[in-house]
């Protein structure tokens, strides 16, 4: 008997359905439904609350997107903080950064990432890395203790919903604006630009009411809603389009490349529009 799972809900409207194979782990956590199962299109999938996180086929693009451009923006990342990101992707990425000493992963519930190093080594192998620290707590309240302590801050979030709405608003920003150093560099997931016509805009003005340089980048990523992703960026000195690449390291990545980083600024005109709003 054939097993779908559709991601529902989140984009009223939309369903997004993949074909199951085989269920491997199902369990509630204190704070998400949590799934992993295997599918032949996309291998294996990590679902949170019905929806899609991350998958073994197209996980590159985002994991590579949210972490590279403002690695790379930076002349000399030394310590990066994700929050959110359990299943370790984002961290993968950044510590093939030569420059990055210390990377921390602030992520509220254990048990993404304990399930995502057994079903997932393939993305979450480096968060055993001794360069990497992983703290299980709410990174609102972290990014409010931290002070001038971080060159980059990720936020690699689940949707706007549940323990993540805060990761959303304007008083966190301002948190993770206090956390950097003062040349340091914010990069949040800011979700589709097809669905999210209020959700953008509002985190357009927050960013650039704190930074000097607040930019949209996008990438494509097939399971998504929508396909089309995008990222916000806040830098208090370093422009992403004016990097001297001549100048910034060389590592194996699949989807990112110095001109996918400059072309990630160049938007389609419903995206300007959305983010002058
Ligand atoms: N790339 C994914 C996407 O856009 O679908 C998101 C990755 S998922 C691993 C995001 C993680 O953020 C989840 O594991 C969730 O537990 C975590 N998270 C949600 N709210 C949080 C909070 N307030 N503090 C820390 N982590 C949080």
């Amino acid at each position: 008997m054939e097993l779908w799972y559709s991601e529902r809900g989140i984009v009223p409207g939309l369903a997004l359905s993949v074909e199951v194979s085989k269920v491997l782990h199902e369990e509630q956590t204190e704070f998400q439904h949590l799934a992993i199962v295997d599918t032949p299109l996309y291998g294996r999938m990590l679902w949170l609350d019905n929806i899609i996180m991350t998958n073994i086929k197209d996980e590159f693009v985002y994991h590579e997107m949210i972490s590279h451009v403002a690695l790379n923006t930076h002349p000399n990342p030394k310590k990066v903080l994700v929050i959110g990101g359990g299943d370790g992707g984002a961290i993968r990425e950044i510590i093939k950064h030569p420059s990055v000493e210390k990377a921390v992963l602030v992520e509220i519930d254990r048990r993404v990432v304990e399930t995502s190093k057994e079903y997932l080594p393939e993305i979450a192998g480096a968060l055993d890395d001794p360069k990497v620290e992983v703290l299980y707590e709410d990174g609102i309240k972290y990014a409010k203790e931290h002070k001038n302590e971080f060159d980059v801050i990720l936020v690699d979030s689940t949707d706007p919903i549940g323990p993540a709405v805060g990761l959303f608003e304007g008083d966190f920003y301002k948190n993770c604006y206090e956390a950097l150093k003062e040349d340091g560099i914010f990069v949040a997931q800011t979700e589709s630009p097809y669905y999210n016509e209020k959700l953008i805009p509002k985190v357009q003005k927050d960013i650039r009411s704190l930074y000097p340089i607040t930019k949209l980048y996008l990438a494509f990523i097939p399971t998504y809603p929508g396909g089309c992703w995008s990222f916000t960026m806040g830098s208090k000195k370093h422009d992403p389009e004016t990097v001297d690449f001549s100048t910034r390291p060389n590592y194996p990545a699949r989807y990112y490349n110095h001109g996918i980083h400059k072309a990630a600024f160049v938007l389609p005109n419903f995206v300007h529009e959305l983010i002058n709003k």
